[in-house]
């Protein structure tokens, strides 16, 4: 009989843990349980022993009963987040709340949810299939270890139980449970009848009987207590059965939070596997930066996220990539060295993780000195990503890097550690990919030597600009270098080239703003053109550009300066103008041709006239 119901308790534990059982399951498999133990054949080695017990007094070692050994899981302890929660230190209550800014919350939110219901059926079950009961508690250390507090409880008296009482270490019948040998208590014949600590009224209680609770480091966690009005109405025989019990609570507790544990970890892997197949979809750097602050941002709690970059090996600069949270237009965009003696530069300069707790007393740079303070902030974690062969041969440093930070002084845990670790490898070959491609991108739309639009890129332009067109006016020029083949002559073809990456520069400095384009022509010809423009803003432009490349001569041969003039012609494609806008870049380079045959070193808008006379010259001759 008993073996069968064992097995059927078994079973129903199964089941109970592998799925959405829990409630149902559990309370049938204790009392399948209780019902074996009860039914067990007696052995009588186990007489011998139970009549010997004495009470309050240590008489078993922390071994588990046999039930509890086998229901005891064979995992052993391998991080430290599982035996924090193992201890139960994190019951009842207000020892949580550390963990309540993080993401993963919900989840122990829920199991502290789930398993309410779950103890307190137990609790129940325990209540009516022992005769005589008047309540049964299930207590549980709390964080300072110095007391017990009850977690959960089922009584014939429900209001009588004082949810809030603290039961010292030592001190009164229950008490003793905390107490460092007491293995057991069994009290028949209270005197008049006790009121225990957990009791806000006085019952009369003439017996109590309790175990502690064991995790599985052998160390108290709680304790199983059961009580009655009458005497007597417990004996040694009950003992075994609640430490059966005790050890079963524990485990429930201890598999559900290992479960929940391993189900937050998966949560969190399996999601990074998803924003893993993200960024194979992700091919500019933006969209890659957003990924990852999605992903961060979901899966740990933080006050600010920074994507930190090393874009700039040769002048040994980084970036602030992307940030999001406190200061995030303060901190995005800001540019940081090598020599900086923030914390984040030195951590991408080691390719370490670095984790900090801030006093708010003082400040602790993140970059440089530049930046702005803010105090508020007190903990700081940045991972760097890995270093590479090539970066470690020469020297450099990770060319990205995560840093979090919090308000609260709340340390990652390791695995969140593990996660962010992979996350920016994972990040990094994303970034790779992203640099690559808009690299590529670039070549693709851009002359190599000025930075420029390319010809085939503003040919393509043009057409976009004949819809822009249609609803304001563009203005365009054109623009050559004056006598440039005598620049290539006195000084070389190198120093020509020179010239024109620094005629490119001092163009992009005036017209490089809001939509305008701006282009290397043709060999030392460029082009600009302004969508929106009037005839001020066209001429006024042109002739701020024929300014700055006047202003003062290159000095590319130490010690001869050598002077440089561009001639510039443009035109004002109105809305009255009829025509595709290549036609308006025609006159653009008439009215060069103008500025050319006036002297050069001008600007020169087109005019009618400037075209037409010629034929009517002709035509008057
Ligand atoms: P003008 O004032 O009439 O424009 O006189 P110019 O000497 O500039 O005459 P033109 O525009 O016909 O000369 C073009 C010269 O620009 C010829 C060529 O040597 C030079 N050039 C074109 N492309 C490049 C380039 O990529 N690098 C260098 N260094 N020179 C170039
Ligand atoms: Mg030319
Ligand atoms: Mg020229």
């Amino acid at each position: 009989m008993s073996d069968i119901l064992y097995v059927a308790s078994g079973l129903l534990i199964g089941l109970a843990f592998k799925g959405g059982l829990f409630l149902f399951a559990i309370p049938g498999a204790l009392i399948a349980l209780v019902l074996a133990w009860l039914n067990r054949p007696s052995l009588p080695t186990s007489k011998a022993h139970t009549a010997t017990v004495p009470v309050l007094r240590a008489t078993r070692t922390t071994d588990a009963t046999a039930i509890g050994r086998i229901l005891r899981p064979a995992v052993t302890q391998t991080s430290q987040t599982l035996s924090a929660r193992d201890t139960f230190t994190a019951f009842p209550g207000d020892g949580e709340s550390s963990l309540d800014k993080l993401k993963g919350n919900e989840i122990w939110n829920k199991l502290e949810r789930d398993l309410d219901p779950i103890y307190r059926s137990v609790l129940r079950s325990i209540q009516t299939l022992i005769p005589k009961t008047h309540s049964v508690l299930l207590l549980l250390k709390t964080l300072d270890g110095k007391s017990f507090a009850i977690r959960q409880f089922s009584s014939t008296a429900e209001n009588e139980i004082n949810m809030n009482a603290r039961i010292l270490d030592g001190v009164g019948i229950v008490g003793q449970l905390a107490s460092r040998d007491v293995n057991r208590i069994l009290e028949g014949d209270l005197l008049n009848g006790k009121s225990l600590g957990y009791y806000l009224t006085i019952p009369a209680i003439h017996s109590v009987a309790g175990v502690p609770m064991f995790n599985n480091k052998n160390q108290r966690v709680g304790a199983l207590v059961i009580d009655s009005l009458e005497q007597n109405a417990f004996n040694a025989n009950l003992i075994p059965i609640l430490d059966s019990f005790a050890s079963m609570f524990h485990m429930l507790t201890y598999k559900s939070f290992t479960s929940a544990s391993n189900y937050r970890e998966k949560k969190k892997f399996y999601e990074l596997s998803a924003y893993q197949q993200k960024f194979f979809k992700t091919t500019l750097l933006k969209d890659t930066y957003k990924e990852i602050f999605e992903y961060v941002s979901q899966n740990f709690s933080a006050d600010r996220i920074m994507i930190l970059v090393f874009d700039n090996m040769d002048q040994e600069q980084g970036t602030v990539a992307f940030c999001r949270g406190e200061d995030e237009r303060l901190f995005e965009g800001r540019h940081f060295s090598l020599s900086d003696k923030g914390i984040l530069p030195l951590a991408m300069m080691q390719h370490t993780a670095t984790e900090r707790v801030f006093t708010g007393r003082d400040y602790v740079l993140r970059l440089n000195d530049a930046e702005p303070r803010n105090n508020s902030l007190r903990y700081l974690f940045v991972q760097p990503s890995s270093m590479t062969m090539r970066n470690a041969s020469l020297n450099r440093p990770s060319e990205i890097a995560i840093c979090i930070e919090r308000r609260q002084a709340l340390k990652f845990e390791q695995f969140e550690k593990d996660l962010l670790r992979f996350m920016v490898n994972i990040a990094y070959f994303a970034y790779q990919r992203g640099m690559q491609f808009e690299h590529e991108q670039f070549e693709i739309y851009h002359d190599a030597l000025t930075g420029l639009l390319n010809r085939r890129t503003i040919d393509s332009k043009l057409a976009e600009l004949n819809r822009v067109h249609q609803e304001k006016d563009v203005g365009v020029m054109m623009m050559d270098i004056d006598h440039f083949k005598h620049i290539n002559d006195t000084y070389g073809h190198q120093a020509g080239d020179t010239i024109l990456k620094g005629i490119a520069a001092r163009i992009s400095s005036v017209a490089n703003k809001g939509e305008n384009l701006l282009a290397r022509y043709g060999g030392e010809e460029f082009f600009v053109a302004i969508p929106g423009a009037t005839q001020e803003i066209l001429k006024d432009t042109a002739e701020a550009i024929r300014v700055a490349v006047n202003s003062s001569p290159f000095d590319i041969q130490q010690g001869s300066p050598i002077p440089v003039t561009v001639s510039i012609g443009c035109y004002l494609a109105t809305r009255s103008f009829q025509g595709e806008m290549t036609r308006a870049v025609h006159y653009a380079d008439d009215a060069l041709y103008s500025a050319k045959e006036g002297g050069r070193n001008r600007v020169v808008e087109y005019q009618e006239r400037d075209f037409e006379p010629e034929d009517a010259q002709t035509e008057n001759a």
